[in-house]
């Protein structure tokens, strides 16, 4: 009677660990987030998949029958995994269902996955910590419990989650923070997809990027590590803007 917390990764299927996919592959049962690739059912094609990301789960009472449902299928002797997006310890309420699984004495095991900060920081090429200046990263995010926006300064690069859709409120409430109004901003929507997007700004003019990265799972990367990195050789052409007057980015595909 185990169940296995599996990260996925944060968009193609080959982002996933191998740990990952291998325990995947022994599931009977597959409890996993929307965000999930599709791909990823070919390691686990017998599997019974069951999208807990989907309507019915999403309300208030969404997390209580995700837990009540792990806590069953655990017991049913059959072996669980709950695949999340990213990684589980981040934003993935993991201690909810760790503390209900605990509470019916099942164990569990969590295989980590890639965080969408850290997907975002690749495909841009945009190192978190940069030596010197760059010492310090948070992973913060920018909905409270009761989904009050909040932003602080409390990192050299600081890593906003779940305020794609409020990225003007966003820029003011960066500037109260103390963020200076011309600190870089890298947004990224779609992290690790084939369609993901990534654009430069600042803090003054983060507003812009809310059409650009509409609908998108997005992560706003503010600080030292939103910048680009200098280029050796001129004249190397850098594809994959989407938007004029911004710094190109390269695309990750
Ligand atoms: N456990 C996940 C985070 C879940 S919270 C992880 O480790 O990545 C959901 C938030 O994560 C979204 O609102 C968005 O801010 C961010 N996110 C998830 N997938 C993303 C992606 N592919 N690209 C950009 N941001 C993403």
């Amino acid at each position: 009677m185990s169940v296995v917390f599996i990260g996925a990764g944060p968009g193609a299927a080959d982002l996933i660990t191998v740990r990952g996919a291998r325990r995947l592959a022994q599931a009977d049962v597959v409890l996993h987030d929307a965000l999930i690739d599709p791909a990823l059912r070919e390691h686990a094609p017998h599997a019974r998949w069951v999208d807990v990301g989907k309507r019915g789960f999403c309300d208030s009472t969404g997390q209580a029958r995700i837990n009540a449902l792990l806590v069953r299928l655990a017991q049913q002797d059959l072996r669980v995994v709950r695949l999340k997006g990213g990684d589980p310890s981040v934003f993935g309420r993991l201690e909810e269902e760790l503390e209900a699984l605990a509470r019916a004495g099942i164990e569990c095991e969590v295989v980590p996955g890639i965080t969408a900060a850290l997907a975002a920081a690749a495909a841009t090429q945009r190192p978190l910590t940069r030596r010197g200046a760059g010492r310090s990263v948070a992973l913060t995010t920018a909905m409270t419990k009761d989904s009050e926006l909040r932003a602080a300064h409390s990192a050299d690069t600081e890593v906003f989650y779940m305020a794609g859709r409020q990225l003007g409120a966003l820029a003011r409430r960066l500037q109260h923070a103390g963020w200076a109004s011309d600190t870089p901003v890298l947004v990224v929507s779609r992290a690790g997809f084939a369609d993901e997007i990534a654009t430069d700004h600042r803090v003054a003019t983060l507003a812009e990027a809310a059409l650009l990265h509409s609908g998108r799972p997005t992560v706003v990367t503010v600080g030292v590590g939103a910048c680009a990195i200098a280029m050796r050789a001129k004249g190397v052409s850098r594809a994959g803007t989407k938007m004029p007057g911004t710094q190109p980015l390269p695309a990750s595909q």
